[in-house]
């Protein structure tokens, strides 16, 4: 039997981004419809500018459930190839150019935290508590599984009220994890505005730092976690741009703090956001509160419109584990490709896999 090598990726790491550029076409050009690359809004531009289909997490875990490539390269972060795995036909091969292109917030909840949580409650609430777990697609795909199995569901950005809504019909409290911003504002969009209706379960302390009387009284446990980049943007920045610009619009992503999006006058998705400015009138004005390259992109593509899109923070703040997938990482697995050797493939245990498409196809049917 031949021996296939990978090619090093330090012969690329090197390489000019306009010789990776002229690589990827000609990978493209010869694989034709074994390969689809898949391009997350955040995603930097001189990558997404490959992507075959492009979306926020929610379009694309259902495009890659649609796709009949083998080849599915995940421009995006590691959750999100794995989902495309999960999602995937039996012959599908979901990519991800680089393995370090994680999520911090995916990163704040993991299965041994989880469980402790859940065990936990179990104390407070009796073994046969009636608590559904939601986990945020931006997570694990072990944590997918687990709320696969125990009746629980995924949500993502676009879905979340709608999600959370199910979950509080099924049993009566929910645990929602990892963004608790998300959790948040999804349920105040429900009504749940008693400052007994959710608390913050802190997963490194006893109980999550709650009373057995403030565990049983909540309608939604909030894991304490956040997205790094959506939590940089402040009230202070919306009231500034007002006081500037009072005719001016405000739309924000719903892993920003509560604050802001409470301030906002729109909230939803990365799908949303660009769908509420592109029916907007022409010449408005939008200050808008989530990743930096996708608000670049909007800025670029409504200009023509005379349509002024800002960036909520002064500073930067861009997804920078999604930035890791560069040109160069992308031409090297693309030309693995060519020779026919798999690099980075995103293998979902198969232990994982079934519940965790459960939990991920509860949430489709609802969404
Ligand atoms: S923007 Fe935040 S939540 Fe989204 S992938 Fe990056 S770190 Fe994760």
């Amino acid at each position: 039997m031949e021996l296939v090598t990978s090619r090093d990726f330090l012969d690329y790491r090197d390489r000019s981004d306009e010789e990776c550029h002229g690589l990827i076409k000609r990978a493209k050009a010869s694989l034709g419809e074994d390969l689809v690359i898949l391009g997350h809004h955040y995603q930097r531009a001189d990558v997404y500018q490959h992507a075959d289909l492009r979306g926020d997490s929610l379009k694309l875990s259902k495009l890659a459930s649609q796709t009949n490539s083998e080849h599915i390269i995940f421009c995006g972060v590691h959750f999100m190839a794995e989902v495309a795995d999960i999602m995937s036909k039996q012959n599908q091969k979901a990519l991800l150019p680089d393995l370090a292109a994680g999520c911090s917030m995916a990163d704040m909840a993991n299965l041994s935290k989880v469980n402790r949580a859940w065990n936990e409650l179990k104390s407070v609430l009796g073994e046969e508590m009636s608590v559904t777990p939601i986990t945020y697609i931006n997570s694990a795909a072990d944590l997918k599984a687990f709320c696969g199995e125990r009746d629980g569901i995924v949500c993502t950005s676009s879905n979340a009220s709608r999600v959370v809504t199910w979950g509080l019909a099924q049993r009566e409290k929910i645990l929602f994890f990892p963004d608790q911003h998300l959790g948040r504002w999804s349920g105040h969009q429900l009504g749940l505005i008693n400052e007994t209706d959710m608390k913050v379960w802190d997963p490194d302390l006893w109980m999550g730092g709650l009373t057995e009387e403030e565990i049983k009284k909540a309608k939604i446990l909030l894991w304490k976690g956040h997205c790094s980049v959506h939590q940089m943007f402040q009230p202070e920045h919306i009231a500034r741009f007002r006081e500037k610009y009072p005719e001016g619009h405000v739309i924000s992503h719903p892993e920003c703090r509560f604050e802001v999006c409470d301030q906002s006058d729109f909230v939803g998705s990365t799908e949303y956001i660009v769908q509420t400015i592109a029916a907007a009138k022409p010449n408005t004005r939008w200050l808008v509160g989530t990743e930096l390259n996708l608000v670049n992109r909007i800025a670029e593509e409504f200009r023509p419109e005379g349509k002024v899109v800002e960036f909520m923070s002064p500073v930067v703040c861009m997804c920078s584990t999604m930035n890791r997938i560069d040109p160069q990482h992308l031409a090297w697995q693309v030309e693995n490709l060519l020779d026919g050797t798999l690099v980075n493939q995103i293998c979902v245990p198969e232990s994982d896999k079934g519940m965790a498409r459960v939990a991920l196809e509860r949430m489709l049917s609802i969404s």
